[in-house]
């Protein structure tokens, strides 16, 4: 198996679960990311993983202790130091960043961010801090290098003395161990004997020195499997004077601390409290703490392990044995500590044994699998956040009864709301909206091509926009105003991603307007275009395509006075809107129909074929009865191509039509001709009498 390379970890601290979990997703490829909900969260996770640590990113706005809060606790425990903070805020007021900067942050970046920005920076601040930390490191391991070669030298030492008394291997150790436990317990219970860390250290260090008197005892007797002779055992308890001989005659180091407390351990560490013990016979407290410790450590470890003059002990009977001072007495404040401390005894000792360089590779082996595990799930974390999202924004919408879409540009999709979907009667998803028949029948593709040309015209400040169009709903089409926000990417250049938006019925208010806009263009009482807005019309209709053949027709009702006298005003209204109807039917949808005034109407029309005959058709179609009264028109018509496509010009033409017909006895139509104007000129003064 290959083994993975070891990731450095990052703890996230951030009370959103949303932005947790996508600053995961841009740094798990690269690191392990911790996370924690909220400041306590993260400086309990600060506490656990130490040095494991490489980088915090910390939000500032969190529930129960904010980012500042973790700084705080970070500079009170000089946590700040050797792990580097980078703030992730959407706060980004100036007294914010300063403050951040003063409690020791690195730096600061602003929501929203860019990706790149933040795995950038991320990657440079924990770069930088090894550096550092390296640095300090090699300082720290050579102190350590030479800490490791004085133990080993005292291992190897001891190692040889073991080795002659036929002991485990374990021995030394053991009194180490138990040494240390026993020194930890003392000084929480009584500063009595002023030991302090560093003390612990150099007794704990001395003890494996303490049996260093028996290379002097001879071989026989050390490993003899029966009970000594009293003169083998005076000869054997020679072994604590001479260990403190070797010591007190070394040439060298006799001021250092290690020496001088391995003289007290060889030398005392057989003496008992009560005074019963050898070589001095020194009684309670004139026996050093060290020594004394040493002698309890000492003796469990016998009992508990196999000698050759003896099957080894239980833990519990052991102690029991102890306790009830079959081993010699000892100082009731150590009876007190082995007695706190005896159950967790066997395991301390054990583990020392079991935890060797293999298991240690078998552990690493596991937590590296159960690491691997954790990054392969992070992903799927943040698919199902978005899918409870997307749960939550569905039911939202379904509850505001509300037309909401989503828009995909690459490629494109459109997704509609189940709501949305059944209320359109279309599909939830619908994919190529420009060519699909659903858009074509919902709002029709123009209006499609309108938004989207409106959505890609946006920019990511301005995104907002709006169209008004007909939306079909299950047969029904209403005015709506859809509203839609672009989306683009964040980093530059943005791109168009799509958009997101709703639909606003503004049927109601779009036909108030219509009314209102009717109101000002056309007239009142026949629903035709009023003059002016028939002019405006007519003009643009020429403009745009000056080529076409056009031509205006002006008529006025024969005689409708007599109308309005013979039956009244209200007939003669019943007349006007009859004739408007009848001159509707008459057209065609392009043409301009409008009432220019009191009982005179214009048509003006595009025509390819020959202009006569239609002329002709909508003569006929004005002309007939309306109840009592005879309706007969007269009617003048002015062509573009003869006398120009200025408006003024051919109504002018088109009227001077008109009167010639009303001149000539009323009751048909005709062409305007130059001779027109000349005739007119003549008669108008006796038509100017006659009125
Ligand atoms: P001519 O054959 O010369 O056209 O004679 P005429 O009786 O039709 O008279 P003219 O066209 O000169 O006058 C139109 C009349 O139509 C004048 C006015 O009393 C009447 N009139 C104008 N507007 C309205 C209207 O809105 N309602 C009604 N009932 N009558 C109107
Ligand atoms: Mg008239």
């Amino acid at each position: 198996m290959v083994e993975a390379k070891r990731k450095q970890k990052i703890l996230i601290a951030d009370d959103s679960e949303m932005n947790r979990s996508i600053l995961a997703d841009m740094l798990e490829d690269e690191y392990e990311i911790m996370e924690a909900e909220n400041g306590v969260q993260a400086v309990a996770a600060i506490e656990k993983y130490g040095v494991d640590l490489s980088l915090v990113l910390l939000d500032i706005v969190m529930p129960e202790m904010d980012g500042f809060g973790v700084l705080m606790v970070m500079n009170e425990h000089n946590w700040i130091e050797d792990l580097p903070v980078i703030m992730i805020s959407a706060e980004n007021s100036p007294a914010y960043i300063d403050r951040a900067y003063e409690m020791g942050a690195t730096d600061f970046i602003v929501r929203p961010f860019n990706e790149m920005v933040v795995r950038r920076r991320a990657v440079n601040t924990i770069l930088l801090y090894a550096k550092q930390k390296k640095l300090m490191g090699m300082v720290a391991d050579q102190i350590y290098e030479n800490e490791k070669r004085s133990n080993m030298m005292i291992d190897i030492l001891s190692h040889i003395v073991e080795f002659r008394n036929g002991e485990s291997g374990w021995h030394v150790r053991h009194v180490h161990t138990l040494t240390e436990l026993l020194l930890e317990h003392l000084i929480e219970k009584t500063d009595r004997y002023g030991v302090s860390q560093a003390d612990i250290s150099t007794i704990s260090m001395a003890s494996a020195l303490h049996d260093i008197g028996k290379i002097a005892i001879d071989e026989k007797i050390l490993n003899k499997p029966g009970r000594f002779t009293d003169e083998e055992f005076e000869i054997m308890k020679t072994h604590s004077a001479i260990g403190g001989d070797l010591l007190r005659d070394l040439p060298l180091y006799q001021d250092e601390p290690l020496v001088k407390c391995a003289f007290e351990i060889c030398r005392w560490h057989h003496e008992r409290y009560d005074g019963r013990g050898y070589p001095d016979g020194l009684k309670g407290d004139e026996i050093p703490i060290s020594a004394q410790i040493v002698a309890l450590a000492d003796v469990y470890d016998a009992l508990t392990s196999e000698r050759c003059y003896k099957k080894a002990f239980s833990h519990e009977v052991a102690v029991q044995m102890i306790l009830d001072g079959k081993c010699g007495s000892f100082n009731p404040l150590l009876m007190e500590c082995l007695t706190d401390i005896a159950d967790q005894l066997p395991l301390e000792l054990s583990q020392e044994e079991i935890l060797d360089e293999n298991n240690r590779r078998s552990l690493h082996n596991v937590a590296q699998e159960m690491l691997h595990h954790a990054e392969l799930t992070a992903s799927e974390r943040t698919l199902q956040l978005l899918e409870k999202e997307r749960e939550k924004y569905s039911f939202f919408a379904t509850m505001s009864k509300e037309i909401q879409f989503e828009y995909n540009a690459s490629p494109s999709i459109l997704t509609l709301t189940p709501w949305s979907a059944k209320k359109l009667s279309a599909n939830e998803i619908i994919a190529e909206p420009r060519k699909s028949d659903s858009v074509k029948n919902i709002l029709g593709v123009e209006n499609w091509e309108a938004l989207s040309a409106k959505l890609r015209g946006t920019t990511r400040e301005n995104p907002v926009v709006t169209h008004d169009c007909k939306i079909d709903f299950q047969g029904e089409h209403r005015w709506s105003r859809i509203v839609a926000h672009a989306m683009w990417t964040l980093e530059e250049p943005h791109e168009y991603q799509g958009a997101i938006g709703k639909v606003i019925d503004i049927h109601d208010t779009r036909l108030k307007l219509d009314v209102l806009e009717q109101l000002a263009t056309h007239d009142r009482m026949t629903g035709l275009l009023n003059h002016a807005s028939a002019k405006e019309q007519i003009v643009g209709r020429m403009a745009q395509k000056p080529d076409g053949a056009y031509a205006l027709a002006i008529f006025d009702l024969d005689h409708f006075k007599m109308a309005n006298d013979t039956y009244g005003h209200i007939f003669g209204d019943q007349v006007l809107q009859h004739t408007a109807e009848k001159l509707r039917q008459s057209i065609r949808g392009a043409d301009i129909a409008a009432r220019v005034g009191g009982d005179e109407f214009l048509v003006f029309l595009e025509y390819t074929e020959d202009l006569e005959p239609i002329i002709e058709r909508i003569f006929h179609a004005l002309t007939g009865r309306f109840e009592e009264f005879d309706i007969s028109v007269s009617m003048g018509v002015a062509r573009a191509d003869l006398v120009g496509t200025d408006y003024e010009t051919l109504f002018h033409c088109a009227d001077q039509a008109l009167y010639t017909v009303k001149r000539a006895g009323r009751g048909h139509y005709r062409f305007y001709d130059d001779s027109m104007d000349k005739m007119l000129s003549v008669i108008s003064p006796i038509d100017e009498g006659e009125n």
